[in-house]
Formats: structure tokens, sequence, C-alpha cells
């Protein structure tokens, strides 16, 4: 694993101290002394983590902070806040201001180089999501880090695994004004409920009676179903080592015993913020999948869909040794609806037509918005007098029933239909797509309304 991380000290041996440590584990530095030349740095190169002091002349860290999380360009960087003060006051107020962890002077080894090592292996997630996020849909992403921010309209949903119930009350409590939590006392059945439910964080008591919490962490990290969920560790005083592994392992976060309540509060919504986030951006990313081969006016897939589909069925149908036929469909004199009616008129017809297309085709045929007023259906298993069937049904189904418009006007609309069948002259899905249109072309040529295959 290789990252990028930014120290952020006016202190030029602090910064040295930090520096050597993280190259010393083959990760890249930059430094800065000031907070305005760390905004700068962060504006304009990829960081990946900003290691930030917390007192510097001018700027401190808590402003750096909250200026680099309520900027779009920089929200998604984790921050990490290195204090000299051990003050839980400290440690919330920089939470507050959006920070991701801290570290206090002077800084264990051990705990430095495994939350930077847990941050960067977070941020590569959210980067590699928001990155085809961008991708695909340029909109939306500015909604993305606003929502970061942090207003929250449902409460967390939290599971608790602790095997105490006294301390199982105090954080049910502690939590009751941004969660809804979920106590379970055995690890296996915490397990189950986490595969089971959709958490936005499971909290784990270190000290599990009969059980190993660094088995209960590899397993949920390990599931399909709980691989994302964010995990805080709860740990005794001292035991620096346990808690390492479990970073390594992939929990998210820890805190000490005794446990402060404004800790515990802040850490569980950044950990919430940052679960809501990954969601978003999956969503996201879903979402402009989808809408990159759907034609947005007709909701048909659209022709990057077809390219690369066509392709798939027709040497499937090759290999199966089956018959695959297309349908070419162009609505007659369109234009003309549209100089007459208006583009609004015109868009109607498209998407009534696009209805009854996808009426009347079968689960396994395909149809597509091939261009403006053309449509294609492919259909496998389907040999060319079927198809052609199929074709004069839908030629009827236009032409008998009128178009409604937005307008309230009833418009009679015809369209001509090109088959072509997969044979020994169509060896590629090119071919076979222009025979079609060979045969589409005869039946405009003929007066439209009306179907013509390939073979005749
Ligand atoms: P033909 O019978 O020979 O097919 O005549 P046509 O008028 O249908 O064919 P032509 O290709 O000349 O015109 C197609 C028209 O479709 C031109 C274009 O403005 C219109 N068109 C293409 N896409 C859209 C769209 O999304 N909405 C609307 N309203 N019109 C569109
Ligand atoms: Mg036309
Ligand atoms: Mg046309």
């Amino acid at each position: 694993m290789t990252a990028r991380i930014l120290i952020v000290d006016d202190i030029p041996a602090n910064v040295k101290l930090l520096e050597v440590r993280l190259l010393a584990e083959y990760l890249e530095v930059l430094t800065a002394v000031s907070g305005s030349e760390a905004l700068d740095i962060c504006e304009n190169t990829q960081v990946d983590v900003v290691l930030l002091d917390v007192m510097m002349p001018g700027m401190d860290g808590f402003e750096v902070c909250e200026r680099l999380k309520t900027n779009p360009r920089t929200a998604h960087i984790p921050v990490v806040m290195v204090t000299a003060l051990d003050q839980p006051s400290d440690r919330v107020k920089g939470l507050k201001a959006g920070a991701d962890d801290f570290l206090t002077k002077p800084v264990n080894d051990l705990q430095l180089i495994s939350r930077v090592k847990s941050l960067v292996r977070l941020k590569t997630l959210s980067d590699e999501l928001r990155l085809r996020a961008e991708a695909g849909q340029r909109m939306g992403i500015e909604d993305l880090f606003s929502m970061a921010d942090g207003q929250f309209e449902e409460a967390g949903q939290v599971l608790l695994v602790d095997s105490r119930a006294s301390s199982q009350e105090r954080i049910i409590k502690t939590l009751k004004p941004i969660a809804d939590v979920m106590a379970i006392s055995d690890a296996q059945a915490a397990l189950f409920e986490a595969a089971e439910k959709n958490f936005d964080l499971v909290i784990v008591n270190g000290a599990l009676d009969d059980y190993d919490p660094l088995r209960l962490f590899s397993q949920l990290r390990s599931l399909e179903r709980t691989r994302f969920i964010p995990l805080l560790l709860i740990a005794e005083q001292g035991e620096g080592s346990m808690t390492a592994r479990a970073l390594d392992l992939g929990v998210n976060d820890y805190i000490v015993r005794p446990v402060d309540p404004n800790e515990l509060v802040a850490r569980t919504l950044t950990q919430i913020r940052r679960k809501r986030y990954n969601d978003r951006l999956r969503d996201s990313v879903r979402q402009s999948m989808e809408m990159a081969v759907t034609d947005a006016l007709t909701g048909l897939s659209n022709r990057r869909y077809l390219d690369t589909h066509l392709k798939i069925l027709f040497e499937r149908a090759a290999a199966r040794k089956r018959p695959l036929s297309v349908c070419l469909v162009d609505i007659d004199r369109f234009k003309l609806v549209n100089d007459t009616y208006g583009h609004e008129a015109g868009d109607d017809v498209l998407r009534e037509f696009s209805a009854r297309v996808r009426a009347m085709v079968r689960g396994a045929d395909l149809a597509c918005r091939y261009g403006g007023e053309e449509f294609i259906v492919v259909m496998p298993n389907t040999s060319l007098d079927i198809a052609s069937k199929v074709a004069e049904r839908l030629r009827e189904m236009v032409e008998k029933t009128p178009f409604q418009l937005t307008s309230g006007l009833k418009i009679t609309v015809t369209a001509s239909i090109g088959i072509a069948e997969t044979s020994a002259d169509c060896a590629t899905p090119e071919q076979l797509l222009r025979e079609a249109d060979r045969a589409l072309y005869k039946a405009k040529q003929e007066g439209r309304n009306r179907v013509v295959s390939a073979a005749a």
C-alpha cells in the first residue's frame, strides 16, 4: 500500500520526526509548516491523509480541519489531529471540526502507522467509488459532500457487542440522542445479526467473555454482507498491541476506557457519517451505470447498451445454432409530427411508442431506442417468419390506436419495419443490422406503414 501523507506542523523538528517514521513504511510524505500552506497543498495536489498539528500560530488545526471539511474538493481527505494535550474536550472539538481521528504527542509508532494505514484503506475505497460516480455522472457529487457534512435525518443503527449489562446500559444511554442501539452479549449471535440487518456501525467491547474480539473483527471483515460496516473497538488502557492488530484487521476506530461520553458520541457520528457517505456513493455509481445504458426520454435501453448486448446475443445464438432476428422500426414522417404539433408533441409520441414496443416484446427480447425515432427489437430464438408476425402485430398496434398528446389531441402514427435473421450471409452483428436496415429502406420505398423481411 502506498499513499501520500501530508504532515502539517509549525515546528520543523516535529515534522521531521513523523516524516522519518512514515518514510520507513514506504509512504510518500509532503510537509507544510502552516495552515494556509496545508490548505493550498490539499487543494492542488493529491493527498491521501493529513496529519494535522493542533497548536499553530495564525490558523490553528481546528480551523484548518474545518476548512478542509467544508470545501467539496477536499472534504473527502481523512484528517488526523496531532495534539499535545491529551484532553477529551480537545478530541471532541477536533472531531466536531470533522477530524477523522487523532493522535497524542509523543506519537506512539504503532498507532501512527496503523491509523494512517487504516484511513488510507478507507479512502482508497471512497476514491474508487467517487471516480466511478464522477465518470458516469457529473451531477449529484456536490450533494454527496454536503450530505457528508453531517445533518442526520435518521438515527444511526448501531449494533453493540458487549458482554456486560452495566456497560451496555451506559452506552445505550450515551448514544440515545443520535442512534438506535441493539445490544448483544454473544459474539456469534452478533455476527449473525450484523449479516442479517443493515447497521451503520458495530461497536465491540474488547473485553468479551469467551470470545476473541479479533476473531469477530476478521469474521465481520470477511463476510460479504458485513465487509463495509464501520467497526469501533472499545479497548482497555494499555492494550496498544491488541488495538494495533484490530486496526490492521480493518477496524475503523477505537476508544480507550474509561469511555468519555462526548468522545463516544463524536466518534460514533464520524463513523455513521462515513458509512452513509459511502452508501450514497455506491448508490450513485449503480444509478450512473444504469443511466449510462438507458435512454432518458423513453426508458428503453440505449444504443450503447445495444452495441455490447447484441454482440453477446449474436454469439450465443451462433454457438447454440439457434436463430436470432432483429426488427428495425422507424416512425413514418415523424418530422411532420414535430413540424405540425411541436417538438413536445413529438416527445409524447416517442414515449408512447416506446411503451407500445415494450408491451409487445417478451422478457428475452431486447428493445432499444436506436436513434431519434428509430427502435430495435432483438429477438433470440426467433426465426424470420415468427419475427415478421411479431412485427406485423406491432405495426398494427401503432396504426390502430391513435396517440394521445399532452395537449389533449389524438393523432394517428404509423411505422415501417425491416426485419432480418442470422444466416450464412450475416456473419457479424453489423451485417445483421445492415440487412435489417436495407429491408426497412425497402418498406419506406414501397409506401411506408409496412413490414419487409430481408429475405424477401
Ligand atoms: P421517414 O418516414 O422517411 O422516416 O420520415 P421521418 O420524418 O420520420 O424521418 P427523418 O429522419 O427525416 O426525421 C426524423 C425526425 O425525428 C427528425 C428529428 O427532428 C426528429 N427527432 C429525432 N429525435 C427526436 C426527439 O428526441 N424528439 C423529437 N420530438 N423529435 C426527434
Ligand atoms: Mg422516420
Ligand atoms: Mg429516421
